[in-house]
């Protein structure tokens, strides 16, 4: 991560340059910011910034060895502690370290929730156990491989629990050389106050509205509207927005895809009807659930628009349409037919029935029902 992806904070970066620049970086700081901040991006470009073999006045080369092995997070010297659920014993967050590599590297924005759910493990709390610290002290005793420095960044310190803390605390207090410490978190006030006070903070802001908007027009490609709604709704979370966008796109694909089949259902095209039937099977039962929540869902729209109750819907513009042009064909009978199929179905799928048989007996269901009078 170099200074210059990271999207304002300009005092901030200024700040971490200059002590590094006149020798004044403290061996511990702790990145103080809110959920969905800068505070781990901040880190991890403050970590490339020390290793990098031909520093810039205002940031890292982005080409050198160890600025390849950081942006990557292969950096021999960089030790990297998070938080983790459902460890087996005796062993530390390194058995999890290639996910944490890919979900690190998909984005420096995330949340614990993000984290836990992309290793299956959303029903579990998180924290840093006692094994960890162990862990830190042994890697602590090696000196450093390539870089200037060993770096230590610590994910949310405020889930580590007593003895790990403790642990900590001894090496924050006799810090081996050239070891730089970097906390990141969200709930400083959870933090041992031992802890605060041998670690400098680096205060954090949220971010802008714009900043925000500016991240998905330019990472991921979102129109302006599209871009200012979900920073508004996100309100300064970069994690929450880009979560947000998650969900939008994938509800663009379900709503075509949604739309596709039913086209072909009233066109009573049987031959497309089977091949839609085939790439359903393909989907994953995640994929599949949704697809057949999201086909309920659009019904009772059209439900609550056939009832006139047209002010309660809020649905983008192509779903809007749909609803209306569907509600020219369908009557309230035919809609509660179709969504108790597909209710029914949805419980099928569950038991793991064939995801094909499924799809294509509600096709020609559907083909059938729609063209009759009810
Ligand atoms: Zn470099």
């Amino acid at each position: 991560m170099q200074f210059s992806e990271i999207i304002g904070q300009d005092e901030t970066k200024q700040l971490l340059l200059r002590a590094v620049q006149t020798n004044h970086l403290a061996h511990a700081l702790l990145f103080d910011g809110p959920e969905g901040s800068a505070n781990l991006a901040l880190a991890l470009a403050l970590a490339q910034y020390v290793n990098c073999e031909d520093r810039q006045a205002g940031d890292s080369c982005g080409r050198c060895a160890s600025c390849i092995k950081t942006q990557k997070l292969v950096h021999p010297d960089l030790h990297m502690v998070f938080p983790v659920a459902n460890l087996a014993k005796g062993k530390t967050s390194e058995a999890y370290l290639a996910d944490w590599r890919s979900f690190l590297l998909e984005s420096a924005y995330r949340t614990l929730p993000n984290w836990l759910e992309s290793v299956n493990a959303d029903n579990k709390q998180g924290n840093i156990s006692a094994e960890e610290a162990r862990n830190i002290l042994q890697k602590l005793s090696l000196k450093a491989y390539e870089g200037a420095y060993k770096i230590m960044l610590i994910w949310l310190p405020e889930l580590m629990n007593t003895s790990s803390a403790n642990a900590l605390l001894k090496v924050l207090e006799e810090p081996p050389a050239q070891t730089l410490f970097l906390l990141v978190t969200n709930q400083p006030d959870k933090l041992l106050i031992t802890i605060l006070s041998r670690t400098q903070r680096v205060a954090i802001r949220a971010f802008t509205d714009d900043e925000v908007a500016t991240y998905l027009r330019q990472h991921l490609n979102f129109d302006e509207t599209t871009a200012r709604r979900l920073a508004y709704l996100a309100d300064g979370n970069l994690a929450e927005a880009l979560s947000r966008s998650k969900q939008d796109t994938a509800s663009v694909e379900q709503h075509n895809w949604f739309a596709e089949w039913m086209r072909t259902c009233y066109r009573q095209d049987l031959i497309e009807l089977v091949k839609q039937a085939d790439q359903f099977d393909g989907f994953s039962k995640e994929k599949q659930k949704g697809l057949l929540e999201y086909s309920i869902r659009l019904y009772r729209d059209l439900f609550l628009w056939q009832q006139g109750a047209a002010e309660l819907l809020r649905l983008p513009d192509t779903e809007m349409a749909f609803v209306k042009n569907f509600a020219k064909i369908l009557t309230v009978n035919h809609i509660e037919r179709i969504v108790n199929d597909l209710n029914e179905s949805a419980y099928h799928l569950e038991r793991n029935a064939r995801a094909k048989m499924i799809m294509l007996d509600m096709s020609l269901t559907f083909s059938r029902l729609i063209k009759t009078k009810l």
